[in-house]
């Protein structure tokens, strides 16, 4: 096991009607900012709930915060936090909403243009904020982690910095998701587990115990969630899950592999494909080219997971990795690029991109641009 120091500071406030909480957990005294994206909340009573829950005290809202969000908008955001020295922030939607409300905390922090801090990959100065969830897939609710995208050069990277002081998650604010988005949220939590467990064995036992059991809990809750998308039990575990999956638990002291994101992440900024459903995609492709380099955790996973132990070592591993496909499909996603119209322009653009910024992702480092050219025409 590699060293590490854990240390997540989110206070989670999980179940019916805890948004009602919100006056007692927002310090008092202090400029409130609340974000919004497009107005889903005004749809499902989260809208209500809030500004219920917060009567009586000031604060100023700023809506349209869009999926994958843009730090053009953001931008303004944070000038009128500035303006009106907001020195508190409370996102309420989805995990858009909130990892771009960590870039609005760190630019009313600073002087440094928005997109520089996105760029420079890492940030300390941030004015607290904290989260009303309403779409289980990021676990933005409980890192330090935000994607933003700029989109006028359709680009799109990660920046870490603060943990949400808390996050609200109320499983019933869930009954509204599209069966898409919830498809696209199964996906991404499945994957964020897969991209910390997909690496060499025997780094931890515990750790692997621990991923397996969120992959088994999210694979067994899916289809019951397709049946039944309002059952208060079923969204809870889904919810709980997606947090687990990306909340710093199930990595203490285990290497990770995060190239299917970095390549997703280029699939959205050129095709607005959503985050959830380009890692559909991408997922079982990085497990083809990858293959020898995983051998075997490949069959631990399809062991543990789905029960493969029969045929050699290579049919087990080969059968793993169409049972993973098979999984995202069940979900009701497309695995293919060409199902997506996606083709040979975009493969050699990404392929171009990652070598020209010479990055080598992974957890060998190996998955260059020529690497993620491989796997992008492996799921062609
Ligand atoms: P999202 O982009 O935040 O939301 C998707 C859509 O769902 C929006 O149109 C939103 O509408 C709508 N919506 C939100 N809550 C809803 C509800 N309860 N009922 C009905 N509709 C609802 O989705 P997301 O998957 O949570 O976030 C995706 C982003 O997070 C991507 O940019 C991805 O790259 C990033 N990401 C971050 C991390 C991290 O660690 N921080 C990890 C993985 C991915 P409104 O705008 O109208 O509210
Ligand atoms: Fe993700």
């Amino acid at each position: 096991m590699k060293n590490f120091i854990f240390q997540n500071p989110t206070k989670l406030v999980f179940g019916k009607g805890q948004i009602a909480k919100l006056a007692e957990l927002i310090p008092a005294g202090g400029t409130l900012m609340v974000t919004y994206g497009g107005g889903s909340v005004k749809k499902n009573g989260v809208y209500e709930q809030v500004t219920h829950a917060l009567q009586g005290r000031d604060y100023i809202e700023f809506w349209g915060i869009e999926p994958n969000p843009h730090v053009e908008t953001l931008r303004k955001a944070i000038d009128v936090g500035k303006e009106k020295k907001v020195d508190y922030l409370l996102a309420v939607g989805g995990g858009s909403v909130l990892d771009g409300t960590k870039l609005v905390a760190a630019g009313i922090a600073s002087d440094t243009d928005a997109w520089e801090i996105v760029l420079q990959g890492k940030t300390e100065k941030q004015i607290p904020f904290a989260s009303v969830m309403t779409v289980p897939a990021t676990g933005s609710e409980m890192n330090g982690g935000a994607v933003i995208t700029r989109s006028e050069t359709k680009e799109k990277y990660a920046f870490r910095g603060n943990y949400p002081q808390f996050s609200i998650l109320d499983p019933e604010v869930t009954y509204t998701l599209s069966s898409h988005q919830i498809a696209c949220g199964l996906a991404d939590a499945y994957t964020h587990v897969l991209e910390q467990y997909m690496t060499t064995p025997g780094q931890s036992r515990l750790m692997d115990r621990w991923a397996e059991g969120v992959l088994l809990s999210i694979m067994e809750i899916a289809p019951k969630i397709k049946q039944n998308p309002k059952d208060y039990d079923l969204m809870a575990d889904y919810m709980l899950a997606a947090t687990m999956a990306l909340n710093d638990f199930i990595r203490m002291g285990v290497t990770e592999d995060w190239s299917t994101h970095q390549i997703g992440h280029e699939l959205t900024a050129l095709h607005g494909t959503t985050h959830g459903h380009s890692l559909a995609i991408v997922m079982p492709a990085t497990l083809r080219v990858l293959k020898d380099q995983k051998h075997a955790k490949l069959l631990q996973y399809g062991e543990r997971i789905f029960g493969i132990t029969e045929g050699s070592e290579e049919e087990r591993v080969d059968k793993a990795i169409e049972k993973t496909e098979a999984f995202y499909r069940s979900l009701g996603l497309t695995t293919r690029l060409s199902e997506e119209n996606i083709g040979m322009e975009t493969i050699n653009l990404i392929a171009d991109r990652f070598n020209d910024r010479g990055v080598a992702y992974g957890e060998n480092h190996n998955v260059t641009g020529d690497v993620a050219k491989e796997i992008l025409l492996s799921c062609l």
